[in-house]
């Protein structure tokens, strides 16, 4: 078993970083870690996440938001004990995968752990959804999120998408200012699709597009179409005290801040 770790910026993960190199008893291997702790928040798992998409997840939140780490601060013996011992269990989300492909016929392909986005802040964007190849709608607007359970409480949340218990396994298609008019008409409301769904995405013009995926972004000079499903592989994360996914809720939205 080999480790490596990812770490924010910032002097309390620095000290734990300290603690970890000390106590954990496991070789170093940055380039194919079975395991992989990220310190910080959940910028940091995201980052260790597109670093690492295969490896064991651990995630121990110093000061930060931290929804997705389920290791608290004061946990950090608790999880060193479990790396050494072997003492964790296992957790899956579900993750999304895109190909898109340009004008041009150039292809690329990502996996996302919160959302995709496709988006044009400068001109509308104008794009032909469709659902399994069924033509649903025209879109004119800023763009569109799609998001999993887990990122659903992200960028998806700023949307007014709704927020998904991340034991069901679908993604959301949420608007980012559509335009609605006689010109324009769109479904307006978050859309929960089964996991067995394509969402496919036509650009009507070869414009240039910004495809985010999580904190990734792509630029396109000629967008021409996008697919974007559910992941075959799903992401594994380490815990050791179970934590239901409304007690993070609670932690991370409904607790006020002092
Ligand atoms: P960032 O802009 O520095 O931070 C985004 C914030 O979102 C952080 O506070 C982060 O928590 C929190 N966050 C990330 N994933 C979350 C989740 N699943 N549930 C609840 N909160 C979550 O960017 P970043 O740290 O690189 O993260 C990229 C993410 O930012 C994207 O995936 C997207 O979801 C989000 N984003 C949101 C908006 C918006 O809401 N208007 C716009 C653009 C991007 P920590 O403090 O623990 O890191």
């Amino acid at each position: 078993m080999t480790y490596t770790v990812v770490v924010r910026d910032q002097d309390r993960s620095q000290e734990v970083l300290d603690v970890i190199t000390k106590k954990v008893k496991l070789d170093r291997d940055d380039k194919n870690p079975d395991i992989v702790i990220a310190i910080g928040g959940d910028g940091t798992i995201l980052k260790a996440f597109h670093l690492y998409p295969k490896s064991l997840l651990f995630g121990i939140k110093t000061g930060t938001l931290g929804f997705y780490s389920n290791y608290l601060g004061t946990d950090l013996d608790k999880m060193i004990d479990d790396i050494n011992n072997q003492t964790y269990s296992v957790s899956e989300l579900d993750l999304l995968k895109i190909a898109f492909i340009d004008k041009d016929g150039n292809k690329k392909e990502d996996i996302a752990l919160n959302e995709i986005t496709v988006v044009s802040p400068l001109r509308t964007l104008r794009l032909d959804v469709y659902v399994d190849e069924l033509y649903l709608e025209r879109f004119r607007g800023t763009g569109v999120c799609v998001s999993t359970p887990s990122g659903s409480t992200a960028y998806n949340k700023s949307l007014h998408g709704a927020v998904i218990d991340s034991d069901l396994s679908v993604m959301q298609l949420t608007e980012i200012a559509g335009i609605n008019s006689n010109a324009y008409r769109t479904l307006s409301s978050p859309l929960i699709l089964s996991n067995e769904r394509t969402i496919l995405l036509k650009a009507v013009d070869f414009d240039k597009t910004f495809i985010t995926v999580d904190n990734k972004q792509y630029s396109v000079e000629n967008l021409n179409a996008v697919r974007i499903s559910i992941n075959e592989d799903k992401l594994r994360m380490a815990y050791h005290d179970y934590e239901s996914f409304y007690k993070r809720l609670q932690r991370t939205f409904l607790i006020s801040l002092k």
